[in-house]
């Protein structure tokens, strides 16, 4: 089956989704839209309903109410599974096998024809860095390797869209780097990537959009460069600031949090920073340092989460 769809058509849609196991509510309103070539970052603290909602997108969990379409056609036909790949959390390897068996196996699952699989298992071997193990045996792997090989079982069919959960999670600094490097080049070849993290340093480097998902519930959606613009922090490090500074600092940026002898203060306008530099001298503070930064999306995150109460 060749997939048509329009060229604005959203790749991932997802209409009031829930999900309910026996009693308990594990999704109650899942909303999202993604598009062609977006590299969409799910986040949210565990329990929140990554997994779940990741799930029913592929198919794979039957919701329990709401509506969706991936790739244009209704969530769970199985024709679509074709245009999809995916890699869950705790993938289960075939560790008797090569790593070029391993792919091959894979690749009879997808139909593909024997030519096809002998050209697509050597690009993927290439695109993770592991043409030179293509004869090792799975069993032999560290984790890093083992998760390598997982994105390429991910990525064999020439998927339109691929479903990535916890790509990173146990992998060390080279190997977090090397999974964003594919990311962004599948997103140089117009795959669109639906990626589950917790490691919100990694979501901030290759996401366009993010959702921050709570108890079940979106919380937050939209583009990261607008999620993070407009806020920012500015980290002071003052010599014996006197309660009364300390209380007009508060009255200007709000809350004061003090990690050791430097404080951050939360402002909405850059505006505001010669204000807050004119404070401290007019209470004769000593001003040692003044180091603004945008958030991050970590703080952001915080924010968020602390705030759905
Ligand atoms: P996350 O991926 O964000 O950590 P999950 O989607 O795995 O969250 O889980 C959301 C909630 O649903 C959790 O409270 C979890 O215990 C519950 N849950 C997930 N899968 C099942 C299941 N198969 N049966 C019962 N409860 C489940």
């Amino acid at each position: 089956m060749t997939m048509k769809m329009e060229a604005n058509q959203p790749v991932i849609e997802a209409q009031c989704l829930r999900k309910s196991y026996n009693q308990k509510l594990a999704v109650e309103d899942l909303s999202l839209t993604v598009g062609r070539g977006e590299v969409f970052g799910f986040l949210g603290p565990n329990g929140a309903g990554k997994t779940t909602s990741l799930k029913m997108l592929l198919g794979l969990v039957v919701p329990t109410g709401g509506s969706g379409t991936l790739l244009g056609r209704p969530l769970g036909e199985p024709e679509t599974r074709r245009h999809v790949g995916f890699l869950p959390e705790h993938f289960r390897f075939h560790e008797w096998l090569q790593a070029a068996e391993f792919l091959h196996f894979h690749g009879r699952l997808y139909g593909m024809s024997p030519k096809r699989r002998q050209e697509r298992v050597a690009e993927v071997l290439e695109l993770v860095g592991l043409s030179d193990c293509a004869g090792q045996k799975l069993s032999t792997f560290s984790k890093g390797m083992l998760q390598r090989i997982g994105i390429a079982q991910a990525l064999l069919n020439d998927p339109h869209v691929v479903f990535l959960d916890e790509p990173t999670s146990g992998l060390d600094p080279l190997g977090r780097r090397l999974v964003r490097d594919i990311i962004q080049s599948m997103k140089e070849q117009g795959i669109t990537v639906f990626l589950n993290s917790h490691l919100l340093s990694e979501v901030e480097r290759v996401c366009d959009r993010v959702a921050i998902i709570n108890k079940g519930r979106v919380v937050e959606q939209g583009a990261l460069a607008e999620l993070l613009s407009g806020e920012f922090e500015v980290d002071l490090r003052l010599g014996a600031p006197s309660p009364a500074l300390l209380e007009e600092l508060e009255r200007l940026a709000g809350p004061i949090t003090a990690n050791g002898s430097v404080m951050s203060v939360r402002l909405q306008d850059e505006a505001a920073i010669p204000h807050l530099a004119e404070i401290v001298v007019k209470h004769k503070g000593q001003l040692l340092a003044l180091t603004p930064r945008r958030s991050s999306l970590e703080d952001y995150f915080v924010q968020v989460i602390e705030g759905d109460v």
